[in-house]
């Protein structure tokens, strides 16, 4: 059994009357859609992941992330699908004995959870620490934190195929850099040189545009912003909460507070600021992640899944 990518994913045109007067149009590329538990941008990171591990006959993958992490709850969801078996390395001894609502997700999809230390966690990419652990479980297929292995950028770039050939924008969510370095070869890679879309990646981590160093490119049309974090990764405040329940009314469109309302928060505010040219035609990656809403639900407006 596969979990097989849609023919067409929608785009979500907003209507906001800012845009009106300087002819700029606005388009949510809907990833989020494409199935309710491996949503967004992490089905396209798993999914190059798990065909490798199918063809080399692995029965079990192994993986890594914090607890509220939506790439364990989509690896969790998709190798339950596809019959593969799942163990995650979890960050936080002090979650083993209470399990938050995408744990409680994982463990129900019969992944199994291993919880280490923050100190341990750290280890996550050493050498003999991948050993200890691989031996330990029998010789898994590990996926690194968050998909970002070269098989996750191959399948995020398969995003590029759903955007709108006449974009000027692309506005994506950046965690770890995988799905804009997917976005970005896809770009790249296009025959006809015409299509120039300036690739704008947005950070919900305080000092996230570090990774402008890793991003690998010939291309020079993109950015990375951090100013839009919030206080950090995984925080957020009154305004971002009143900045989501508001564009919930006003698209009827849910948005997760880690990633896409730090992102859309930013993108208003940058369309304030005449950032974005007259006539520019900005499609905004819907990621997903929603999740982790779960820990938030009593205080939005809206069901997010
Ligand atoms: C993981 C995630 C991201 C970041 O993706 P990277 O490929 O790690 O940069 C963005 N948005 C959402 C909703 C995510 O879950």
């Amino acid at each position: 059994m596969a979990i097989d990518l849609p023919q067409h994913i929608p785009v979500q045109y907003l209507s906001l009357s800012k845009l009106i007067k300087r002819n700029i149009t606005i388009g949510l590329l809907r990833l989020d859609t494409i199935h309710r538990n491996v949503s967004g941008n992490k089905w396209f990171k798993l999914k190059e992941n798990v065909k490798l591990a199918q063809e080399n006959h692995y029965d079990t993958i192994l993986t890594f992330g914090g607890a509220y992490s939506n790439h364990l709850s989509a690896t969790a969801a998709a190798a339950k699908l596809l019959g593969i078996k799942a163990i995650a390395i979890v960050r936080g001894m002090e979650f083993a004995d209470k399990l938050n609502p995408t744990l409680l997700f994982c463990k129900a999809q019969e992944m199994k959870l291993h919880f280490v230390s923050r100190e341990e966690y750290k280890l996550k990419s050493q050498p003999e620490f991948l050993q200890t652990i691989s031996e330990q479980y029998k010789h898994p297929y590990i996926i690194p934190e968050g998909g970002n292995n070269a098989a996750g950028v191959n399948g995020a770039e398969l995003i590029g195929n759903y955007i709108p050939q006449d974009a000027t924008h692309i506005v994506v969510s950046v965690g770890s850099g995988t799905t804009m370095q997917g976005i970005l070869n896809a770009m790249t890679n296009k025959k006809d040189k015409t299509l120039q879309s300036f690739v704008l990646g947005m950070s919900p981590i305080k000092g996230g545009s570090y990774l402008k160093a890793s991003i690998q490119t010939a291309y020079t049309h993109w950015d990375i912003i951090d100013k839009y974090h919030f206080g950090g990764f995984g925080k957020y405040n009154d305004a971002l909460i009143d900045f989501m329940n508001a564009f919930y009314s006003k698209h009827q469109m849910p948005l997760d507070a880690i990633y896409t309302a730090k992102m859309m928060y930013g993108v208003e505010d940058l369309i304030g600021q005449n950032y974005f040219p007259e006539g520019s035609k900005i499609i905004c990656i819907h990621t997903g992640g929603l999740q982790g809403n779960q820990s938030l639900k009593e205080r939005l407006h809206f069901d997010s899944i």
